[in-house]
């Protein structure tokens, strides 16, 4: 798979950024003849070249529809086959109209003009393969109901009444029951070849062998200040970033637990979850609002190589993009942690000093060196890391629900549903304004 990713962030469905537990995938094809990525996803990343017509779906309404899906399938401007995700996988898509955007993670294969056998036998391999990622991810099982295509949804009631890709499959020899059946022997090649290996079970890259000998006894209790830095998460991704949009904090905050949560593995089997709530402390939640801001990719509070102040923002590293920030993050606690390999030799990371080497293992003595002025960081740490741990993602309300639920208490609206659409919906644009108001009205009302 040629995995990519640029979210549609200036989509009405990311804004309203809906978490979801992922139960199932739609697959679907677009239903107009044009292959190209940069149709649907966009701007240019390089990869994908320019739409000129700057019509692809990162925009509120493309095409004037609420629509977005997690993902397309189809060529980059040099020709060669892609998938670009473009919502977070657990993010409530727009995809079917349907009940199915509450539990299923939709896709869309850019259609050609459905008579080019070359084209249609790469891109349905591309989707067996993005289908076997998630389902893997998910703990999601290739079978009906859980994985259909659009036109199936339909017959079951999950979805409006679409053709997708039952118009197309069947054109070279496919269908659904045939991708299902390659998407479960894709998955059973990966199982076996990836039960060979001793690694921890929580990490989705094999992290180098003897990176984490602690995990699985790390995971079994409680996290404590004992805890080991190189240790296995106890919240999921979807549970971390439940709790924290239920902390009120960006989107950009949100997003970034996706990439601690994929990437911890790679970079000494840290634990995502510490690295995490310390980015929330560092970042407060993403608002920033101290020295630095969005602009530096800086999820730690990193200084530059030469280190410096706390108060000239030049002396802090700004990073080329998150990713590169998390990495530096992580590596810089994996080198506390005393992680195999470490420190290792391509890190963004611009403090690797060797000395500090293991000089970290556990919260306690990670949180001493990290914020040695104060005393109470190692308790706070602790506290939020188990927080987040022990939720519930169903049971988050997001801010528009808490500010909807207080104005209904307060005897200013009536219908909660009605509500929650139009602070999502027509009146998106507006919904800080709205929540302000309603927010200061029950602070009137309850003193
Ligand atoms: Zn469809």
């Amino acid at each position: 798979m040629n995995l990519h990713k640029l979210l549609l962030t200036k989509n009405d469905c990311y804004v309203t950024g809906k978490i979801i537990t992922p139960a199932g995938i739609m697959v679907h094809s677009t239903g107009a003849n044009n292959p190209s990525l940069k149709r649907y996803v966009g701007p240019d990343d390089g990869l994908l070249g320019v739409n000129t017509a700057g019509n692809y779906w990162n925009q509120p309404k493309p095409d004037g529809r609420q629509v977005c899906v997690h993902g397309f399938i189809g060529k980059l401007k040099d020709g060669s086959i892609a998938t670009y995700q473009t919502l977070p996988w657990n993010m409530r898509g727009w995809h079917c109209g349907g009940k199915a955007n509450d539990t299923h993670i939709g896709f869309e294969i850019c259609e050609d003009a459905l008579t080019d056998k070359n084209y249609f036998m790469s891109v349905y391999n591309e989707a067996v393969q993005l289908c076997a990622y998630l389902c893997k991810q998910y703990n999601i099982k290739p079978e009906k109901p859980s994985l259909i295509c659009h036109s199936e949804g339909y017959t079951l009631g999950l979805a409006t009444n679409h053709s997708d890709v039952m118009h197309w499959f069947p054109k070279f020899g496919k269908s659904m029951d045939t991708f299902r059946a390659d998407v479960a022997k894709a998955l059973s090649q990966t199982a076996a070849s990836t039960s060979a290996a001793p690694t921890a079970p929580a990490a989705t890259t094999a992290p180098p062998a003897g990176a984490s000998p602690n995990a699985p006894a790390a995971a079994a209790k409680t996290p404590g200040l004992d805890t080991p830095v190189l240790s296995s998460a106890a919240a999921t991704l979807s549970a971390a970033q439940a709790w924290a949009k239920g902390k009120g904090s960006t989107d950009t905050f949100v997003s970034l637990a996706q990439i601690y949560w994929e990437n911890a593995g790679a970079h000494g089997a840290v634990n995502p979850q510490i690295a995490y709530a310390q980015s929330a402390f560092e970042t407060s939640y993403g608002k920033f609002g101290g020295l630095l801001d969005e602009s530096f990719c800086n999820p730690c509070g990193m200084k530059t190589a030469n280190g410096g102040s706390d108060t000239d923002k030049n002396d802090s590293q700004k990073f080329a993009n998150w990713t590169d920030g998390v990495n530096a993050h992580l590596d810089h606690i994996a080198l506390y942690g005393g992680a195999a390999g470490y420190p290792r030799a391509n890190t963004t990371d611009p403090r690797h000093f060797a000395s500090l080497y293991g000089t970290g293992k556990t919260v306690e003595t990670l949180s001493k060196s990290w914020c040695p002025g104060n005393a109470n960081y190692a308790d706070t740490l602790i506290k939020v890391v188990n927080e987040m741990g022990t939720i519930n993602p169903a049971d988050v309300k997001t801010p528009e629900e808490i500010t909807v639920d207080n104005a209904i208490a307060d005897g200013i609206l009536t219908d909660k549903n009605y509500w929650l659409n139009v602070l999502n919906g027509t009146q998106a644009a507006n919904k800080d304004y709205v929540k302000i108001v309603l927010d200061n009205a029950h602070k009137k009302i309850n003193g």
